[in-house]
């Protein structure tokens, strides 16, 4: 398993099982069956920290402050939002779910800010009655919204807004365009002459005394491995700044530059490093600010994926093996070995959705055979049902062997269905050579429950 992207608690054991935590993945399936989302406690913990450390230590040292958010919507359960808080992180929220999740771990309402692009009239009361930190507004009718449910409750409102910078990234590269073609966010460039919609969107803000303008949001995407588009758009932002200063005289306190920070997902992969990345982007926003003569805003991040996606693994059974032959486009006839798992795309829709790779292990043994090229697929009415595209396993895989995946901690079980009726796999944390469940397995009298006759 050289370089393969396991948490950080995850070995081998003497016999050749794996184990997370000093907890042998046979005796998880055991006691908590399979399939089942295996999160690694102390991992998860170690990323939050180092998140916050390193942008603190790179933003401390050049003059600015800057807070942490936990995206909640990667995973967020109780437990989870706790570990969070305990580490110095704040939450993220993106629905009146994800908030009430939040909310019930006892994150101070300052502490959690609210997203969305289309945020209900409930979602926006239910956040100001708890007092969240911030609503990072989408659009002008939102503006509009927010200002309306504020003055009903008599408080003020304090406000984001999320713009687009024309800069997006994911994957290893970013793009600037000029106009994005996309629902979130208002745009920073303008049609010839005209005010920008971020522009406008800040003025609309300062406007209401319902309103509290805290600053500008920007999320430029997922899975980036290249800091330069953080950068990018950290400059457009704070040019955007210091442009609504001069037009209104207020010279906003707080930047967001949102997540995406990218991890491993196959073995050789690099993640982005945390203290590399915070000194770039430190460096970076403190030169812009000495080019434009403003002072530095404080600024936040929103790193999701990169605290709980290394953290977490998903453990299956193998059932059916079949060998596949496969005609190749040079006419070459190959064998593909289609593992079959007691899950799919209703635990991990990311390979179906995004084409996104992931790393599998034979877990519960070791194997001295050959490996052969296999396909991890899962048990639902639908060909696109693959977990693993293409992965070597031992040519002996067979059913009843434990197969795990690495690295699906974030947007595993946060985008989980209910296809074919399979009951969602519960989120088991593993700490200290001892596992605990956070989120059980659901059941057929679950499903069935909903289900009025
Ligand atoms: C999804 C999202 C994040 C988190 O993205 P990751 O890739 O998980 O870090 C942060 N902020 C916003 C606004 C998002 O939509």
């Amino acid at each position: 398993m050289t370089g393969a992207p396991w948490s950080t608690g995850v070995g081998r054991l003497p016999d050749g099982a794996l184990a997370v935590a000093g907890v042998d993945v046979r005796d998880l399936a055991a006691e908590h069956g399979t399939p089942a989302y295996v999160l690694d406690e102390a991992d998860f913990r170690m990323r939050a920290r180092a998140y916050r450390t390193a942008f603190e230590a790179a933003f401390g040292a050049v003059g600015a402050g800057v807070d942490v958010y936990y995206a909640g919507k990667a995973l967020l359960t109780v437990a989870v939002a706790r570990w969070a808080r305990e580490e110095g992180l704040r939450v993220d929220t993106a629905s009146s779910g994800e908030l009430a999740v939040a909310l019930r771990a006892e994150v101070p309402g300052a502490e959690i800010g609210l997203h969305g692009n289309n945020k209900s009239d409930a979602e926006i009361l239910r956040a100001l009655d708890a007092g969240v930190g911030r609503i990072i507004v989408d659009s002008l009718v939102e503006i509009e919204r927010v200002a309306r449910l504020a003055a009903e409750r008599g408080v003020v409102a304090p406000v984001m807004v999320r713009v687009t910078t024309g800069v997006h990234a994911g994957g290893h590269e970013y793009i600037a365009t000029a106009h994005e073609d996309q629902k979130f966010g208002l745009s920073v460039n303008a049609a010839d002459g005209a005010e920008s919609p971020a522009m406008a969107a800040l003025l609309q803000v300062l406007k209401h005394p319902e309103l509290r303008l805290l600053g500008i949001h920007s999320h430029i995407g997922s899975q980036i491995l290249d800091p330069d588009g953080f950068e990018a758009a950290a400059r457009v932002v704070l040019r955007l700044r210091a442009d609504l200063a001069e037009r209104s005289g207020e010279l906003v306190d707080e930047v967001d530059l949102g997540g995406g920070y990218g991890i491993a997902y196959l073995p050789g992969d690099v993640a982005l490093d945390p203290e590399r990345v915070a000194k770039d982007i430190a460096q970076s926003v403190a030169g812009v600010c000495q080019e434009l003569g403003t002072s530095l805003p404080r600024f936040s991040i929103e790193p999701g994926r990169a605290i709980v996606g290394p953290a977490g693994l998903t453990l299956y059974t193998v059932g059916t093996v079949k060998p596949v032959t496969v005609s190749a486009d040079d006419g070459a006839d190959f064998t593909r070995t289609y593992v079959s798992v007691d899950g799919g795309m209703s635990d991990n829709i990311r390979p179906a959705l995004y084409g996104a790779a992931y790393h599998a292990e034979v877990v519960g043994r070791t194997s001295a055979a050959e490996t052969v090229l296999a396909r991890v697929v899962g048990k639902h009415c639908e060909s696109g049902d693959i977990v693993v595209h293409e992965v070597r396993l031992p040519a002996d895989v067979r059913a009843g062997d434990l197969l795990a995946v690495a690295a699906t901690g974030a947007y595993g079980r946060s985008m989980a269905s209910n296809y074919n009726m399979l009951p969602r796999p519960p989120v088991v944390a593993v700490a200290g050579g001892a596992s605990r469940v956070l989120v059980r397995r659901e059941t057929e009298d679950d499903l069935l429950g909903l289900d009025q006759g």
